[in-house]
C-alpha cells in the first residue's frame, strides 16, 4: 500500500491550515540579524557560569521554578504565587488564553502586532477579533472596548506593540480598565518593557493592585539577553495563574535557563546599562530616519517600524541585499532590531536612498 492510499489520519482542520510561527530569515554569517528583535550582546560571563553549574541533567528541575519565582516576587513586591514562569512569554500566552478560551469564545487584540497571537488564538479553539491600528499605528483602545461583548474571554494589550513600536500611555490604559468588564481577563503584553523610555507610557506591575483582572507578561529573551534560554513570567492574581498553570505543559522552565534567569537579576543593573545603550541608540537611529523624511512612529521596543506599505517586499530584499535581515510585513511595513552600532549605520545609509522612492 502507497501512502496516498493510506486513510488520511483526522486532524482539526483549522490547525492543518494554521502556518507555523514564522521565524525571521537566519542570517549568513556576514548580514546583520536583525529579525527577531534579539539582544546583540553576548551573555555576561556569571551567567555563562550560572549554566554551566546548573548540570543536573539527569533530574527535573523544580516544576514551579520557586526559587526563580521567589526572586521576581521580591523584586515586584508581590507573593511567589502571583508570579507564573514558563518557557517564554508566548508559553504562558498560550496558557492563559487557554486558560480563559475556547470554541465560541473570542479573544480581542489590536493588529498589527505580535504574530504569534492569531496562531495561539486558533489553538484554543476560540476566535480572533482584531481591532485595526489607529493611523498612527498605535493601539485604538476605545474601539477595542467598543468591540468587547458576552463571547469576549481574552483582550490582550501589547506595549510597547511589536512590530510598530507605539506604546499605550497609562492614562489610557486606566481609561480602558474603567470600560471593561471586571470578570474579563486582559492581558499586557509588555516583553520589551525595559526599553520603554517615554514618561507616560502605562507600566504593567504597579497597576496589578488595582486590577484583578489584569495579567502582565514579561520576558528574559529582549532586555536580559537570554532569548535562546526560553524564560518568560507572569505576574498576577492567584486564582487566574493558577488556572493559567493548569493548561501548561509540565516542567517547561530547565534548570539552567532558570538558572540563568536568576543570575541575571544578579546583574541586572549591568544588563540594564546595556538596555540604555540600545534605547540611545534607537533614539539616534529614529531621529535621523525622521530628518531623512520617514514618518516613524516613536519606537519604545528594541526594533523600528519602517511602514512602507506596499512596497515592503521590495524594500526588505534590497535590505537583505546589503546584508541587513529585516522582518517584513507585506503589506503594511518592516520591522527593523536595533542591533549592533554598525547595522544601524548600515540601516541609516541605505534608508536615506530609500525614502524618496516611497509614496
Ligand atoms: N510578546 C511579544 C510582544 C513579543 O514580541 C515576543 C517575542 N517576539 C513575545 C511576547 C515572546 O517572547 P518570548 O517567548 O521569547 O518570551
Amino acid at each position: 500500500m502507497s501512502p496516498s492510499d493510506l486513510p488520511s489520519v483526522r486532524l482539526r482542520p483549522e490547525i492543518v491550515a494554521l502556518p507555523a510561527y514564522r521565524q525571521g530569515k537566519p542570517a549568513d554569517a556576514a548580514a546583520f540579524k536583525l529579525s527577531s528583535n534579539e539582544n546583540p550582546f553576548d551573555p555576561l560571563p556569571s551567567v555563562i557560569e550560572a549554566v554551566n553549574a546548573a548540570t543536573a541533567f539527569n533530574r527535573y528541575p523544580d516544576a514551579s521554578a520557586l526559587a526563580l519565582r521567589e526572586r521576581l516576587a521580591a523584586r515586584f513586591g508581590v507573593s511567589s504565587d502571583e508570579v507564573h514562569v514558563g518557557s517564554g512569554s508566548v508559553a504562558l500566552l498560550a496558557q492563559l488564553i487557554l486558560a480563559a478560551a475556547g470554541p465560541g469564545d473570542e479573544v480581542l487584540y489590536s493588529w498589527r502586532s505580535f504574530e504569534a497571537y492569531p496562531g495561539l488564538v486558533t489553538v484554543s479553539g476560540a476566535t480572533s477579533v482584531q481591532v485595526p491600528n489607529r493611523a498612527n499605528h498605535g493601539h485604538d483602545l476605545p474601539e477595542m472596548a467598543a468591540a468587547i461583548n458576552d463571547r469576549t474571554r481574552v483582550v490582550i494589550v501589547c506595549s510597547p506593540n511589536n512590530p510598530t513600536g507605539t506604546i499605550v500611555t497609562a492614562e489610557e490604559f486606566d481609561a480602558f480598565m474603567a470600560v471593561v468588564p471586571k470578570d474579563l481577563l486582559v492581558i499586557l503584553d509588555e516583553a520589551y518593557a525595559e526599553f520603554v523610555t517615554a514618561p507616560d507610557a502605562v507600566k504593567g506591575p504597579p497597576l496589578l493592585a488595582r486590577y484583578p483582572n489584569l495579567v502582565v507578561l514579561r520576558t528574559f529573551s529582549k532586555a536580559y539577553g537570554l532569548a535562546g534560554l526560553r524564560v518568560g513570567y507572569a505576574l498576577g492574581p492567584v486564582p487566574i495563574l493558577d488556572a493559567a498553570r493548569s493548561t501548561a505543559i509540565p516542567l517547561s522552565v530547565t534548570g539552567p535557563a532558570g538558572a540563568a534567569a536568576i543570575a541575571s537579576l544578579d546583574v541586572e543593573r549591568e544588563l540594564l546599562a546595556r538596555v540604555e545603550v540600545i534605547a540611545e541608540r534607537r533614539d539616534a537611529a529614529w531621529q535621523a530616519l525622521t530628518s531623512q523624511g520617514w514618518n516613524i512612529p516613536n519606537p519604545q521596543g528594541n526594533f523600528l517600524w519602517l511602514p512602507t506599505g506596499e512596497q515592503t517586499t521590495e524594500v526588505a530584499d534590497r535590505l537583505f541585499a546589503a546584508g541587513l535581515v529585516v522582518r517584513a510585513f507585506q503589506p503594511d511595513g518592516i520591522r527593523v532590531s536595533i542591533g549592533e552600532g554598525e547595522a544601524v549605520e548600515k540601516l541609516l545609509r541605505i534608508a536615506a536612498d530609500i525614502v524618496g522612492d516611497l509614496p
